[in-house]
Order: structure tokens, then C-alpha cells, then sequence
């Protein structure tokens, strides 16, 4: 337990110091906004899709340092990915900062499991959320979300497409 916690401190801190990704691709096919009113964390985050696979991700913003860092891992996870992978793991993302993960289904986090104590801290989860929360919108071409407005459209969407 102390482990997990000291390895995600370490996390945090480095992709704070040094953000992966960030900024804005000049030749963007997709591009949302992103908002956690909660926090005050708003992030712009760009994309280039070529074929159905995310080619390059950029983000760029105000945020806290969570959000940050999970933005940062967000972005250096997805790239090279095809839509359809990073989709898959947008859900189990979210899935797991909100504590509904099935731990018995293997799941393809990786070390974003680090993050997988945000669920214990109801105004982080959003913070850790959001930046993948706005992938999901620039897959759809969605200009802007928040974390608040759409409750879960997107959850449900998905967990009734499963069955
Ligand atoms: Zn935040």
C-alpha cells in the first residue's frame, strides 16, 4: 500500500515537471475542450487520426497537477493506438477512478493503475477523468464537455451496448 502511494506521488510529480505531449498540434483532425468546474481544470486537447489510428495527442491547459499527469500519461498511452484500443481504455480508465473496474477482467491500464486510488477521493475523480473524458469527445467531434453536464451518457451508452 505504501509502495502504490509513493509510486504514485513519483508519477505526479515527474509528469508535472515534465508534461508529455503537451501543447497543440498545428495539423489536428480533432480538437475538444475540456472542463472539471469542480477543480477549475480546462484543457484543450488535439488529435491527428490517420486510418482510425491516433497518430499524435496533444493537450494543453490549466489543470491541477493530477490532472495533468493523467493527461500526460493519457496521451503518451493512446498514441499509436487505434481508435477503437483507446476507446477500450477510456472505459476501463474511468471505470477504475470510479471504483467499477471488475477486477476479475483483465484490462489493458498498465501503469495508469497508479491512478486507481482517486476513487477513495471523490473530488479528484474528475480531475483524473477529465482528460480522457475529452478524448472521448474529440473521437466524436464533440467541441466541448464538461465533467458535470453530461452526468454519464457516455457510460451508460457503452455498459448498454455491452449487454
Ligand atoms: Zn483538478
Amino acid at each position: 500500500m505504501a509502495d502504490t502511494k509513493q509510486l504514485y506521488q513519483e508519477v505526479i510529480l515527474d509528469h508535472n515537471r515534465k508534461p508529455r505531449n503537451w501543447g497543440t498540434l498545428p495539423d489536428a483532425t480533432h480538437r475538444a475542450e475540456g472542463h472539471n468546474p469542480l477543480c477549475g481544470d480546462h484543457i484543450t486537447l488535439t488529435l491527428r487520426l490517420r486510418e482510425d489510428t491516433v497518430e499524435a495527442v496533444n493537450v494543453q491547459g490549466e489543470s491541477c497537477a493530477i490532472c495533468k499527469a493523467s493527461a500526460s500519461m493519457m496521451t503518451t498511452t493512446v498514441k499509436g493506438k487505434t481508435r477503437t484500443d483507446a476507446e477500450q481504455l477510456i472505459q476501463e480508465f474511468r471505470d477504475m477512478a470510479t471504483g467499477k473496474l471488475d477486477a476479475a477482467r483483465p484490462n489493458h491500464l498498465g501503469r495508469l493503475t497508479v491512478f486507481a486510488g482517486v476513487r477513495d477521493l471523490p473530488t479528484r475523480v474528475k480531475c483524473a477523468i477529465l482528460p480522457w473524458h475529452t478524448l472521448h469527445a474529440a473521437f466524436n467531434a464533440v467541441a466541448s464537455t464538461t465533467t458535470e453536464a453530461d452526468a454519464d451518457p457516455m457510460h451508460e451508452q457503452i455498459i448498454g451496448g455491452a449487454g
